[in-house]
This record gives C-alpha cells, structure tokens and sequence, in this order.
C-alpha cells in the first residue's frame, strides 16, 4: 500500500507528466506552422512519451492498492521563438522534471518504500536520456546560428528520431 505522501506524489506527477504532453504537442504546433515537420514530429513523439509516462504511475498506483485523482493540466503557451530557444525551454523544462523525480526518490526513501525507489529507477535513467537528447540538438543548433541550410538540415536529421 502507498502511504498518503507518496500517493500524493504520484498522482501529481500524472499532472506534471500529461503537462509535459501538452507543452510538446503545442510545441509541435508551432513547428507545424513554421513548416518545421522534423522538429514537430520529434516533438510530437515526445508528447506521446510523457502521456506513457503519466500511465506508468496511473498504474504503479493501482498496483499498489491506491486510489488514482486526476487534476486539471496546464494551458502550454501559444507562442514559441526560435528553434534553439524551444530547444532550451526543452531542455530547462527536462532539468525540472529531473529534480522533481529525484525528490520523489528522496520521499520514497524516508518513507523506506522500496518498491516506489525500484519503480522511479526507471525515471532516473529515463531522465538522463531526454537531458543527453536535448542537450545534443540545443548544441547542434547553436552550431549552425544562422544558416538556413544547417538548420533544413538538424530538422530532416531530428525528425528521423526511431523511438
Ligand atoms: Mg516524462
């Protein structure tokens, strides 16, 4: 059974997760607009990344015998700059998601809940994947600065993303 803290957690981080979903699809959007389709084909795997994420607690919830509440999602904002700014609001927006698992860690281990510390290891490692992955384009892009051809380039390269 999960204690009320942890369940408490968990359940925001369903929120956090689905307001992660929802920052990625309207960054999608504004790529879509900006006929950008690599950068808004990443984004929008992205986005069906974190919803398989709020899934993994909706889940780990009700195995552990508690009790699943929704609450309402973020509104993501309308409009985005540059790709490389959209790739460092990506990449600011990954290092919160960092130190909000790692503070779930923490809970999970002053509550000794073993299970959730086995649980959260895969967001851990999940974590340093998606930090490595928009660090990389964050670099690339500022590599380019103002070539066009660079940038027609790192969307085609970035929009063939397998997983
Ligand atoms: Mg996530």
């Amino acid at each position: 059974m999960l204690s009320k803290t942890m369940l408490d957690e968990m359940n925001l981080q369903i929120k956090l997760e689905l307001d992660s979903a929802y920052l990625y699809l309207a960054m999608a959007a504004h790529f879509e607009s900006a006929n950008l389709g690599g950068f808004a084909t990443w984004m929008k795997m992205q986005a069906g990344e974190e919803q398989e994420h709020a899934l993994k607690f909706y889940e780990h919830i009700h195995d552990r015998g508690g009790k699943v509440v929704l609450q309402g999602i973020e509104q993501p904002p309308a409009d985005y700059a540059t790709p490389l700014q959209v790739f460092q609001q990506v990449l600011k927006h990954e290092e919160g998601v960092t130190a909000r698992i790692h503070h779930m860690y923490a809970v999970a281990q002053k509550e000794n809940d073993y299970a959730s510390q086995v649980f959260l290891n895969w967001f851990v490692d999940e974590q340093v994947e998606e930090e490595k992955n928009a660090t990389e384009i964050v670099e690339k892009l500022k590599m380019i600065g103002d070539s066009t051809n660079g940038l027609f380039m790192i969307d085609s390269k970035v929009g063939k993303r397998a997983e």
